[in-house]
């Protein structure tokens, strides 16, 4: 079971988490900060990169006068009051003492993690205070990436067969999300948002029954809910529609969160804190056919066109197109070509200007930048027809870049400008899922 920064945002909230999980099921459950901590813990360390200690301990010091003051509303006893503010001042302090040294992307791994330690270590000892057979598990103890910057989900079965095994026969295992080591051992993390992928490494590492994801949102929605209206949760969703949608900018999962438990075939639920039996999301194999299931955005897109007469009819190309982005190691996401051109999406672009340079070497090259990639999934193998009209037909009042579909059978996506993105979002979710 995993709990969002929301659903773990105040005292209150972390013992609405302690009545989900103390159930009689024995279970894993994976925190993320407290809301607002993690954004805080890299502004902390946006001052120290910016050799600022004093606004850097100005924060330090906002963020810990908040911890202090949810020791009261969260402990009933003296004895826990105590041993949490004495873990506070332990954390901070040691939070504070980066201000004094060096300060590089190690110290700052490290620092941006500390907001899962917080917040284990309170929903802890608030178990132990109320006499639950609970422990706490820390995740850099087993959660490890590989050189490749991968999840070592060899390692990580491994080593938390021993972690559990060196602290048997708890009901609830309480651990930190986001964190892990690297393949040095240096303290390393999943990237923002990488709690629900922890949670799913973990559920495939032991083999659970099934990993939840609890949130702040009754499952995943048919659009995106912070862009539009009347959004509704999808019921079910196969792994597959679930990583296009993660991948193509529904926030609710991490991108890569689905692969582990696709792998182990362990299916996944987006359930509610706020709402708890509300029904939510249930990720596994099935796929349920001929629907369109719910609709995406994915920001900050860059599109590039290569043009050559030096295409046609020949062979290689692509291939040569390609290579220059495998170089410097920069993934595409759409593509589409013609006979004498071809055009890709990307969305780092830190390699721009050398990938440009190259490109122009094969042909004439333009590039759009602001754009974003709307996804549509659903079960779109080329047999249904209708679906492709129907999509495309919905962005009839809206520029289309590029259009992506039978890459798989589960999207078809459109690329836009990010200034009509909201604008081809609502057109979308008004006529495919008007009946919702
Ligand atoms: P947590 O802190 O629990 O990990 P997140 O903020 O990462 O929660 O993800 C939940 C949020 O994702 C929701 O509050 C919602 O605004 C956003 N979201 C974006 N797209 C979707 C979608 N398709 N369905 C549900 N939520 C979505
Ligand atoms: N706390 C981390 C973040 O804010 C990880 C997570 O919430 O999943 O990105
Ligand atoms: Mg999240």
């Amino acid at each position: 079971m995993k709990f969002g920064g929301t659903s773990v945002g105040t005292p209150q909230r972390m013992k609405e988490v302690v009545k989900l999980i103390s159930d009689a099921d024995q279970k894993i459950v994976v925190l993320s900060a407290m809301s607002g901590t993690t954004n805080q813990l890299y502004e902390i360390s946006d001052y120290l990169y910016k050799k600022n200690p004093v606004g850097a301990n100005e924060n330090i010091n906002i963020l810990e006068e908040k911890y202090y003051k949810h020791v009261d509303e969260l402990y009933t006893t003296e004895e826990y009051k105590e041993k949490t503010r004495q873990f506070l001042k332990q954390e901070f302090d040691y939070i504070r003492s980066f201000t004094k040294g060096i300060f590089t992307m190690f110290e700052e791994k490290i620092i941006v993690g500390q907001g899962e330690i917080l917040s284990t270590n309170m929903v802890t000892n608030y178990l132990l205070e109320q006499g639950y057979n609970a422990a706490l598990l820390p995740a850099l103890d087993f959660m490890r990436t590989d050189k490749n910057s991968e999840p070592d989900l060899e390692y990580i079965r491994e080593k938390l067969k021993i972690t559990l095994a060196e602290m048997p026969n708890k009901d609830i295992y309480i651990t930190q999300g986001f964190i892990c080591r690297n393949a040095y051992g240096e303290v390393d993390n999943l990237q923002r948002g990488g709690s629900d992928y922890s949670a799913s490494l973990i559920g495939a590492a032991i083999e659970a029954s099934e990993i939840q994801i609890w949130t702040d949102i009754d499952g995943m929605h048919n659009n995106d809910p912070r862009y539009v209206e009347n959004t509704s949760p999808v019921q079910t969703l196969s792994f597959e529609e679930a990583s296009e949608l993660a991948y193509f900018g529904a926030k609710i999962l991490h991108p890569t969160c689905v692969q582990p438990a696709k792998f182990a075939g362990i299916p996944v639920k987006l359930l509610n804190t706020m709402d708890p039996t509300a029904p939510g999301t249930v990720i596994s194999n099935k796929t349920q056919r001929g629907s369109i299931k719910a609709v995406a955005a994915k920001d900050n897109i860059t599109a590039i066109n290569i043009t050559s007469s030096r295409m046609l009819l020949a062979y290689g190309f692509l291939r040569k197109v390609f290579e220059i982005f495998e170089t410097y190691k920069t993934s595409i996401d759409m593509v589409t070509t013609s006979e004498v051109g071809v055009s890709v999406s990307i969305d780092n672009t830190s390699n721009l200007s050398q990938i440009l340079n190259e490109l122009k070497k094969l042909g004439t090259v333009s590039v759009d930048v602001d754009m974003c990639i709307i996804c549509v999934v659903g079960d779109l193998d080329w047999h249904n027809i209708g679906f492709e009209s129907l999509a495309t037909e919905t962005m009839k009042d809206v520029p289309v870049r590029m259009i992506s579909y039978g890459g798989s059978n589960h999207n078809i996506s459109f690329l836009v400008a990010a200034a009509d993105k909201k604008k081809a979002l609502q057109s979308l979710s008004n006529h495919l899922f008007k009946n919702n």
